[in-house]
């Protein structure tokens, strides 16, 4: 088996973004907004606030009950982009139900979108610019590709899962990297004879053991971005794991893959963004 470790991955970029940030005499700063009432959001917000306090980046969770108005929230938004202390503004996702998800991310600020979720980012990554943030989750998966030194330039690459978050800013990433993508969906017809002919299979469904042996054939890369409870308290991500490890050129675990990426990305792209608020280039 040979794994792709996004801890260890994710560790050194983590060690990477202290020693840059201990050179800098104002902070980077972060503001994160949870309006839901989701436990797994509370835990994503709970650990990107510990990562962020532990390298030395000034953070702020604004935590919001049910009651919470559209209102409040604009508001806040308009003061956090005025802020010259917060380079970077996180809305953790979803929110509740009656607040308008599209109108709050179009408020921020492109410059500290730090997720990359604003359409000004969206639209300079489709358009092969560069976005002030690109959104964590894809970057982290080309990052955790590129340091176990996966070939991507010509390669037949499936995404699965074509969500705004994941799914699509990969596929564009990818298309950047010359590789050949296939954007696959609830939709798609005879799921099997694509993964058989792809050299990397990566997985974003949130759909437990939707990848299995029979859809692998032997060297193919195989990245599961999928999460998903189970009753028991453990995580599974869309890929048979045991039964597929023994046949993966190479294959990320969950927990431990693309999770760690992702984090190890949000902390990059604060820094990126206090660099260029700042002016200063790496
Ligand atoms: P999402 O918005 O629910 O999108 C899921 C996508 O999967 C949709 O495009 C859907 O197709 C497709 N899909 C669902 N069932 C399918 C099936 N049986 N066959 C083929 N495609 C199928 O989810 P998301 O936000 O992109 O997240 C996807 C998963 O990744 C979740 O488990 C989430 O928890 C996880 N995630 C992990 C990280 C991380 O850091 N590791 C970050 C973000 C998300 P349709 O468009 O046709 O409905």
């Amino acid at each position: 088996m040979k794994l792709m470790n996004g801890k260890n991955v994710a560790k050194s970029i983590l060690e990477n973004i202290k020693e840059r940030t201990s050179s800098y005499e104002k902070k980077p700063g972060l503001a994160v907004i949870l309006a839901n009432n989701d436990e797994a959001s509370k835990i994503y917000v709970n650990s990107k606030e510990k990562i962020s306090d532990s390298l030395g980046f000034k953070s702020s969770v604004y935590r919001f009950n049910k009651s919470v108005t559209q209102g409040e929230i604009i508001s806040l938004i308009h003061e956090l982009n005025e802020d010259s202390e917060i380079n970077g503004i996180l809305v953790q996702l979803p929110l509740y139900n009656h607040l308008n998800q599209e109108q709050i991310i179009e408020l921020i600020d492109p410059k500290k979108d730090v997720d990359g979720f604003h359409p000004i980012n969206i639209g300079k990554l489709n358009c092969g610019l560069k976005p002030y943030a690109v959104c964590c989750t894809p970057k982290g998966i080309i990052k955790l590709l590129k340091a176990y030194k996966v070939k991507l330039k010509g390669q037949s690459v499936l995404v699965i899962g074509r969500s705004n978050i994941v799914g699509k800013p990969l596929a564009t990433l990818l298309t950047l990297e010359d590789a050949t993508v296939t954007l696959a969906h609830s939709k798609t017809k005879d799921l099997k004879s694509l993964t058989k002919n792809a050299d990397i299979i990566i997985s974003a469904t949130g759909h437990p053991k939707l990848i299995t042996a029979d859809m692998i054939t032997k060297g193919t890369v195989v990245v599961d971005v999928g999460i998903t409870r189970q009753l028991t308290g453990g995580l599974v991500g869309d890929v048979d794991f045991e039964k597929i490890k023994d046949i993966a050129g190479y294959i990320t675990p969950v927990p431990g893959g693309v999770g760690p990426m992702t984090i190890a990305s949000l902390m990059e792209n604060v820094l990126e963004l206090f660099e260029q608020q700042n002016k200063r280039q790496e």
